[in-house]
């Protein structure tokens, strides 16, 4: 399959631009590959279609390959559709915080339930977990043989008890002895039934959690979808712990889960073991329902070669005098995550003699900078002309910005200078630059 979806890229690889048309091919290929994952197949539909559109309507940037840059978009739109990293578990202001666990039988509930007592109890939080099950015989010891495994109390009333009641007294007991955190361990079914629904509903009124959590196995396949919409239409839930993810499942429950509930995957099983309960990362996941381990490698490169290209974009218009307003904001937002004006201006041949006080005028400088390119009309940034000729422009410009007229007047002179400069530099081809640059 992997094999499959390789083909259509290289098919993309020829085409020097994405299409509708040429698209078609992967975009099979995609939805083949996420059907393979086990991923619902409404969600597959709709997916498939985001992707289209995106790929569609992307500007084809010169210098990457399509085959990359279609990739690209169906890893970052897996990553975008998953969600959060490492999203948190509740914490309540007023302590106990009590996370209710819910899921079918077998898919790790209990199991889940000590990992999640054993990563609170590391963080220093004290837990209690509640035993709930009364149905199977074995499912209250296997708590409390957890429990000392991980030295983590369990509250249990025997098997005669009710499960609502149990969990009740597990919450009073927890508030009283000042235990930050209660997990109440449920019974599950081996299929959705009104039984089970019913009495995690009641358990949910009664204790009132802030986390309920559904546990999915990963192995589900295609019914992950139904489940989810079951369990959160008719109990409400706020996360997903996805289990057995150390099997060879393809994760594709993942994206079902998070796109039927939109709720995040807070966490991911990877074994029996107690300790074996990673953080959720979307990436990885996503690389594992594509089928491809080196997907990741492939957009890391893709990325490099789309900021390649936007560089060689960017510096083609420097020597041909087209940067505008525009490009100059671009610019300054790279800078402001890069650190230092200087160093990218460095980056331009010719600029490195430029540097120092000119150049470097600050955080504050920059600030005003973009408020008073922002304040610019889309033509007045691509033409700044606009600007040098109109007082009125300058004024409506200061006044959005809080500057004063002369501010912008300053901007737009100073620009134009620089602008000039660029070119003239660019067209006086600095000694020794001509073989360095890219593109
Ligand atoms: P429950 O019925 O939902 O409470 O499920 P259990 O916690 O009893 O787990 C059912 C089985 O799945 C047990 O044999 C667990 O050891 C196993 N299990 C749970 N989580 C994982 C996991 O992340 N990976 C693997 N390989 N097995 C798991
Ligand atoms: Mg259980």
């Amino acid at each position: 399959l992997a094999e499959r979806l390789e083909d259509a890229w290289k098919k993309l690889r020829g085409q020097d631009k994405i299409s509708q048309a040429n698209i078609q091919d992967a975009l099979k290929e995609v939805r083949r590959a996420l059907l393979a994952a086990d991923v619902n197949l409404q969600v597959v539909k709709a997916f498939v279609k985001e992707v289209e559109t995106k790929a569609t309507g992307a500007e084809v940037i010169s210098g990457v390959r399509p085959d990359q840059q279609f990739i690209k978009i169906v890893h970052d739109e897996l990553v975008d559709v998953m969600g959060e990293t490492n999203a948190p578990l509740a914490e309540a202001d007023n302590p106990p915080t009590i996370i209710l666990m819910a899921g079918l039988q077998g898919t790790g509930k209990t199991t889940a339930t000590a990992k999640l007592a054993l990563f609170l109890q590391k963080q220093k939080r004290s837990c209690l977990m509640v035993a709930t099950d009364v149905y199977r015989p074995a499912a209250i010891d296997q708590l409390i043989t957890l429990g000392k495994q991980i030295k983590v109390p369990v509250f249990e009333m025997g098997s005669d008890a009710n499960p609502v009641e149990i969990a009740r007294q597990g919450v009073a007991q927890a508030t009283e002895q000042g235990i930050d955190t209660v997990i109440v361990d449920t019974a599950g079914r081996l299929q959705i039934d009104a039984d089970m629904m019913g009495e995690l509903a009641q358990i949910k009124k009664a204790v009132q959690p802030h986390d309920t959590l559904l546990v999915v196995d990963a192995m589900t396949g295609q019914e992950a979808a139904n489940l989810t919409r079951t369990f959160h239409e008719e109990i409400g839930i706020t996360g997903a712990i996805l289990t057995k993810m150390d099997g060879d499942s393809r994760g594709g429950a993942a994206l079902s889960v998070r796109s039927i509930s939109g709720k995040p995957i807070k966490f991911v099983g990877v074994g029996e073991k107690v300790e074996a309960l990673q953080p959720f990362y979307p990436d990885r996941i996503a690389s594992r329902i594509l089928g491809m381990g080196d997907v990741l490698t492939l957009v890391e490169k893709a990325q490099e070669e789309i900021d390649m290209a936007d560089a060689a974009q960017m510096q083609a218009k420097i020597l041909e005098a087209r940067f505008d307003f525009n490009d100059f904001l671009k610019q300054m937002r790279l800078l402001k995550n890069m650190g230092s004006l200087g160093g990218v201006l460095k980056l331009i041949p010719g600029m490195n003699k430029l540097s120092g006080a000119d150049l470097e005028k600050g955080e504050v400088e920059l600030k005003r900078t973009e408020a008073m390119i922002n304040s610019m009309t889309k033509q007045e940034r691509e033409n700044p002309d606009l600007l040098a000729k109109s007082p009125p422009r300058r004024r409506r410009v200061a006044n959005g910005s809080g500057r004063l007229e002369r501010d912008v007047s300053e901007l737009v002179t100073k620009f134009t200078r620089m602008r000039g400069m660029m070119k003239q530099m660019g067209q006086g081809g600095m000694p020794g630059m001509g073989g360095g640059m890219p593109g």
